[in-house]
């Protein structure tokens, strides 16, 4: 392991990717390492229409765009590197450990993302991208006219059904429990549109999935009530599952800060860590907006001020207000 890279980005998603697209073209010795192909969530999309600029593009067409980007101004893409675990070295600059293979870098910028928490009940995953949807704000406008089902009880879950009654037909909201856990406001602006005469949306307490079922697309999902046991077959075009997301951080515990849920808590104007020289970008990082032009953004961000660390160490340490107050960089 001699050569030592300015900057290693973790994970080839589209966070990583902007990331590497920016530190290469400012020159800075660029390597990504991802675990499996370049992507990420992304690729799993053949419909995308909420990137600025670009109309409608499928993902896998998107994320070759930003590789080819990236690549053409000297970023390395070394796939099949799972990162496993990191040191900060005494000299200030950090190893990564994937198997066998060391890497060494002066600053990392981490984007290993996160996964949708699934419901784990049949039909799920064989409905996924048919029917089966992890993201309303994605993917609301598909469902036009339709009648989805949404299952969940947190903000998120609340926030996004009431994106989905903007557009579907009906929303029938199931949640496991007879109250939500989402905040009171939320809960009132739910109830509140729930109770509207001729509302489009009702919700069903006490209830979980069993299972989703279709021929090529859902078709309907069975409804177990948790009182009774009840099992009743629900005719619907779309399922969309809110219950939370969990980040691929389990191979940084130990090296950086995480929140209780395992996101890696950062300063929301630099992206700083709680190790300096290691910043956060994309889905992985507290209070991301999961979403594909916010990831992008956060591994342009990243990448930026990476070049203010390197100018100077000691701006790890000046806080987010002071530095806008002086202007910023
Ligand atoms: C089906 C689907 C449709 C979507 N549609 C839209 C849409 O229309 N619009 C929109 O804005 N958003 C959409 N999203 C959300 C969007 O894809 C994500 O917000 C975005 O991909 C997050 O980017 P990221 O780079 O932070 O993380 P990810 O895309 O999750 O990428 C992380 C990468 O890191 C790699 N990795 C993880 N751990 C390691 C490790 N230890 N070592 C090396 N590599 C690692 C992973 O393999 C992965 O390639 C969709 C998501 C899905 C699943």
């Amino acid at each position: 392991m001699s050569e030592i890279f300015d900057c290693i980005i973790v994970g080839g998603g589209p966070a990583g990717l902007a990331a590497a697209l920016y530190a290469s073209r400012d020159r800075y010795k660029t390597v990504v390492l991802e675990k499996f192909m370049p992507g990420g969530q992304i690729n799993n999309t053949d419909r995308i229409e909420n990137y600025p600029g670009i109309e409608r593009i499928d993902g896998p067409g998107l994320i070759q765009n930003m590789q080819k980007q990236a690549e053409s101004f000297g970023a390395e893409i070394k796939t099949g590197r799972e990162v496993e675990k990191l040191e900060k070295q005494k000299d200030g600059n950090i190893i990564l450990s994937c198997g066998k293979e060391n890497f060494s870098a002066r600053v990392v910028i981490l984007t290993p993302g996160s996964d949708y928490r699934k419901l784990g009940v049949p039909g799920e995953d064989k409905f996924r991208g048919s029917g089966v949807s992890y993201c309303g704000t994605c993917d609301a406008p598909f469902f036009r006219g339709k009648h989805v089902v949404a299952i969940g009880g947190g903000n998120t879950a609340v926030e996004e059904t009431l994106h989905l009654v903007k557009f579907a037909q009906k929303v029938t909201m199931i949640h496991r429990r007879e109250e939500f856990r989402a905040s009171k406001v939320l809960v009132e602006e739910l109830l509140a549109k729930a109770n509207e005469p001729n509302s489009n949306l009702v919700i069903k307490y006490n209830t979980v999935a069993a299972e989703i079922l279709g021929d090529k697309k859902v078709q309907s999902i069975q409804l177990k009530n948790v009182k009774d046991d009840s099992i009743e077959d629900y005719p619907c075009d779309g399922v969309f599952v809110f219950v939370g997301m969990v980040p691929n951080t389990g191979f940084l515990k130990g090296f950086v800060e995480l929140t209780e849920q395992g996101f890696i808590k950062c300063d929301f104007a630099y992206l700083r860590t709680s190790v300096p020289g290691v910043f956060a970008a994309g889905d992985c990082r507290v209070g991301a907006a999961m979403q594909l032009a916010t990831a992008s953004g956060d591994g342009v961000v990243a990448a930026m001020m990476m070049k203010q660390y390197l100018r100077d160490p000691k701006w790890w340490n000046i806080k987010a207000s002071d530095s806008l107050q002086s202007g910023g960089w």
